[in-house]
């Protein structure tokens, strides 16, 4: 098989899909890897490398596309993109086809088999695949590191000549993986943490990294069965933020992470509690590009309101494009190897990573959740 990476062309990403340490694994499977020119440049990979990790450097995307027998690319692919794509092959990356469905539908009639990284179920034997993850956790790290450069004081306790400067509080909402890794980096740090998350799981390991643990009246089956937290009631949601609010005045740093897979994120941040937040604070809000856990983010700026700094981040991982590009071509060729492993060739569909990562097949849409939401836009065939 022929796979072919282009260079990632959504504005700002500086990730590559696949970097050479993997092409040499892809390789040695017995596959030729293709890489369009300048891919990995921006991640700090060059031709050079991937030439020598056993690569074929391809100059121009037109070409590349019509070449490769398998596309692997992390943004979902954009029509033109979809066009340039050989009838009958295969993609693997990111999809979002609940927001793409024109795209699907096109992929489904060019005969393309697409299997979307979101929806790898996160199950125990899929962690190696799980690119939401390990990109989350590159987002909790980053956001940290923000929170620190606009706050105008230390995050650690520091003893000197000058005085006793206490170390800054940073308040953490939503300690899924994104909420951990903000977590153990703030405490790396020197910050005193304290966490909240709707899933009771959770309690164990934001104590386990140090951080205190609010307490509320926790909801014994806020975690669904995909591992992903419930939507919870306005009545819980107004008793949330009634808690948050007594929290914010005390902190300086609040890092909302709260998410509902497929869903808004919750606003546990209105406009009336921001105003409450002390003078200098910050707010890294990651759910931003999901509308933000606060009222007033505007995704993909730094604002400042009522004397807060808000910041509503976007895409974190392509700022740490060398890690990100490891980890996530770990993640999906550990995908492609596990969708690819029959001498036959043919992914197996009993197998479930398989069956729920699967979006179109054989010329049909064959995800429920994507069918789903083609049948609540009221038609089969057109966005
Ligand atoms: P996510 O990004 O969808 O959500 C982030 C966090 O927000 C979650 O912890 C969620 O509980 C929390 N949240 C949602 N609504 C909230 C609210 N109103 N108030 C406060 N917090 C709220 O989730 P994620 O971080 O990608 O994953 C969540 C969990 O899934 C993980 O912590 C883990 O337990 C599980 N998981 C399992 C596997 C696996 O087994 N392979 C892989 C990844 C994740």
């Amino acid at each position: 098989m022929k796979i072919g990476i282009p260079k990632e062309i959504s504005e700002k990403e500086r990730r590559v899909a696949i970097v050479p340490k993997m092409v040499k694994q892809i390789v040695s499977d017995g596959q030729e890897v293709l890489i369009e020119s300048g891919a990995g440049e921006s991640a700090n990979f060059s031709d050079l490398e991937y030439e020598q990790a056993g690569a074929s450097i391809v100059k121009g995307t037109q070409l590349l596309y019509s070449e490769a027998d398998l596309i692997m690319k992390i943004h979902p692919p954009q029509r033109h993109e979809v066009e340039m794509m050989k009838t009958d092959s295969i993609y693997i990356g990111f999809l979002a086809p609940v927001s793409n469905l024109s795209v699907i539908q096109l992929m489904a009639e060019k005969n393309i088999a697409s299997f979307a990284m979101e929806f790898i179920p996160r199950i125990a034997r899929s962690q190696s695949m799980d690119a939401i993850s390990s990109m989350a956790s590159i987002a909790g790290y980053r956001a940290v590191l923000i929170a620190a450069q606009y706050l105008g004081k230390f995050f650690p306790l520091m003893m000197t000549a000058a005085g006793t400067i206490p170390p800054a509080r940073v308040l953490v909402i939503g300690a899924g993986v994104a909420g951990l890794q903000a977590i153990a980096t703030a405490r790396r740090l020197g910050a005193k943490v304290e966490a909240f998350d709707t899933r009771p799981a959770v309690k164990e390991q934001v104590e386990s990294l140090g951080a205190q643990f609010i307490e509320m009246e926790v909801v014994a089956d806020a975690e669904a069965v995909t591992g992903y937290a419930k939507e919870m009631s306005d009545e819980f949601l107004r008793k949330e933020r009634e808690i948050i609010g007594s929290r914010l005045a005390q902190n300086h740093v609040i890092i909302t992470t709260a998410q509902v897979f497929g869903k808004k994120a919750p606003v546990l941040i209105t406009e009336e509690m921001v105003k409450k937040i002390r003078k200098g604070s910050v707010i890294v809000d990651l759910a931003s590009e999901q509308g933000g856990n606060c009222e007033l983010t505007e995704a993909g700026r730094n604002i400042k309101k009522y004397d807060v700094t808000i910041c509503g981040t976007v895409n974190l991982p392509s700022t740490l494009p060398v890690d990100a590009s490891r980890m996530y071509s770990r993640n999906i060729t550990h995908f492609f190897r596990h969708l690819y492993k029959t001498e036959d060739g043919a992914p197996d569909f009993e197998d479930k990573i398989t069956k729920d990562s699967c979006v179109t097949y054989k010329g049909e849409i064959v995800n429920e959740i994507v069918k789903e939401a083609l049948l609540k836009r009221g038609t089969n065939t057109h966005d």
